[in-house]
């Protein structure tokens, strides 16, 4: 037997990876200009490199568990590569090779796909996009706040409610480890136990401690510093007694005070931002200052990861070139937007059927819907093979148009066109040459604007 249809099964998406309808589209593009918006508002300009770098740009820089998440293989011409894994790695390997042409501090967003080969679960996934903001070629903790008041913008623009941003030090967690008593082998699994307070409580974190090889005393010591809560100024005056000992961590100190008065100065609201001793933040580039967004519902983890990496650039370059940035991760962002229905969202472009009664009236929609077009409305003619006036207005309906314009003989006669409304099946006879100006208003007065102003790109 051939190949028949009983034997075919519809072929299947990789795990992990999606197709978006044109809704779930609709969505992303409405929240990625948003996002664009708010980031050229600072003065970030966009920058693209290949989904493919060769290997050994990738690898080294995640730790050991984002390494084995690397997808990896071998192309045709035999050289290693690996898929990008986020945009922070590969904007350091562009700023190796163009820094000739490069204004410092260079500030670059970059909003597209990455790949891990992660379990998937809910928020979890093995393509997604990320939308980054970077400064590179500064130790400034200007750059940041600056990172960071990005983030607020742009979740306040997104309607995001009651999201809050951690903030933590690297040299701090180090400093923690080392009042502790931790015996520095043991330091990661401190960081890695600590990560988790919120998932699993401080009893959990206890037992994670324990179970790592930490002193009963030296846990103790550990939970105590992570408890301090507070005004973020309140808490940095507080550590700042606990571990009055360690230069190192008085340094760290002194970076989140001058972060946090920034922070206040841009007028970020209170609550908006607290220090958090217990967030670890996995990627082993970090140098300095580290933050993530968290929002209590729904629970997807983090919307965003931040930090200061002073040290990964001269990876590929043999000469330091610090650098601060923060990431927000675009499918986590468009869950928060579409659960709470942040954003309301056509089911399609379209603003507009331009429909033909009979053959005879097909010229005029076409005439009709260019006219339409050239006035900033997205509007579309029936391309089926049958002009059937039932069958075009079920397309609209099935795909969501809000109007039709209905061109018929006896109003084309007379110089009039229908407008319907196809929500409330209100209709009117418009005068041919007033269509596009009617249209427009009553676009606007259903809350559904035109092209020009939906997207305020143009
Ligand atoms: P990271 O680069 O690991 O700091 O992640 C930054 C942000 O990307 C996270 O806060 C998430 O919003 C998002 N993200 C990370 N991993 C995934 C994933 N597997 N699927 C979807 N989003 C992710």
């Amino acid at each position: 037997m051939s190949d028949g249809a009983q034997t075919r099964r519809p072929p299947q998406v990789l795990r992990g990876m999606r197709d978006f309808t044109p809704r779930q589209m609709l969505l992303r593009q409405r929240v990625i200009d948003i996002l664009r918006r708010v980031f050229e508002r600072y003065g970030f300009d966009p920058i693209d490199t290949p989904l493919l770098e060769y290997y050994e740009v990738l690898s080294g820089k995640y730790g050991e568990e984002g390494e084995k998440l690397l997808y990896r293989f071998v192309d045709h011409g035999g050289r290693a590569v690996g898929l990008r894994y986020d945009l922070t790695v590969p904007l350091a390997r562009y700023v190796a090779v163009h820094r000739a042409e490069l204004t410092f501090p260079f500030k670059r967003y970059h909003i597209g796909p990455v790949f891990r080969a992660e379990r998937p679960q809910r928020g979890r996934y093995r393509q997604f996009w990320q939308c980054d903001v970077d400064v590179v070629g500064t130790r400034s903790m200007l750059a940041d706040a600056e990172v960071l008041s990005v983030w607020i913008d742009a979740l306040s623009a997104l309607r995001v409610p009651n999201a809050v941003i951690h903030v933590n030090h690297r040299q701090l967690l180090e400093a923690l480890a080392r009042a502790a008593g931790v015996d520095p082998a043991l330091a990661l699994s401190v960081y890695r136990a600590i990560d988790k307070l919120a998932k699993i409580g401080e009893d959990g974190v206890r037992e994670e401690l324990i179970r790592a090889g930490v002193e009963p005393k030296a846990a103790e010591r550990v939970l105590g510093l992570i408890r301090v809560q507070g005004h973020p100024e309140t808490v940095v005056d507080t550590v700042r007694h606990l571990l009055a000992e360690d230069a190192e961590a008085q340094r760290a100190l002194d970076e989140l005070a001058e972060l946090f008065g920034y922070l206040a100065a841009y007028g970020t609201p209170e609550g908006s931002y607290i220090l958090d001793l217990s967030l670890a933040r996995g990627l082993d580039y970090y140098t300095g200052p580290v933050a993530e967004v968290i929002v209590r519902e729904p629970a997807i983890g983090s919307l965003g990861g931040a930090g200061r990496y002073d040290r990964l650039i001269g990876m590929f370059l043999g000469e330091e070139i610090p650098a601060t940035g923060a990431s927000l991760g675009l499918e986590r962002l468009v869950e928060v937007v579409d659960e709470f229905g942040l954003l309301p969202t056509p089911e399609t472009v379209s603003d507009v059927l331009v429909v033909a009664v009979e053959e005879q009236q097909r010229s005029e929609s076409l005439r009709v819907a260019q006219e339409l077009r050239a006035n900033g409305i997205d509007a579309e003619v029936y391309l089926g093979e049958r002009v059937d006036l039932r069958r075009q207005l079920q397309y609209a309906n099935r795909k969501g148009i809000p109007f039709a314009i209905i061109v018929g003989p006896d109003e084309l006669t007379v110089g009039v066109v229908t407008l319907r409304n196809l929500v409330t099946g209100e209709q009117e006879r418009v005068a041919r040459h007033e269509i596009v100006a009617t249209a427009l208003q009553r676009l606007v007065a259903t809350g559904r604007r035109p092209a020009r102003e939906r997207t305020g790109q143009e």
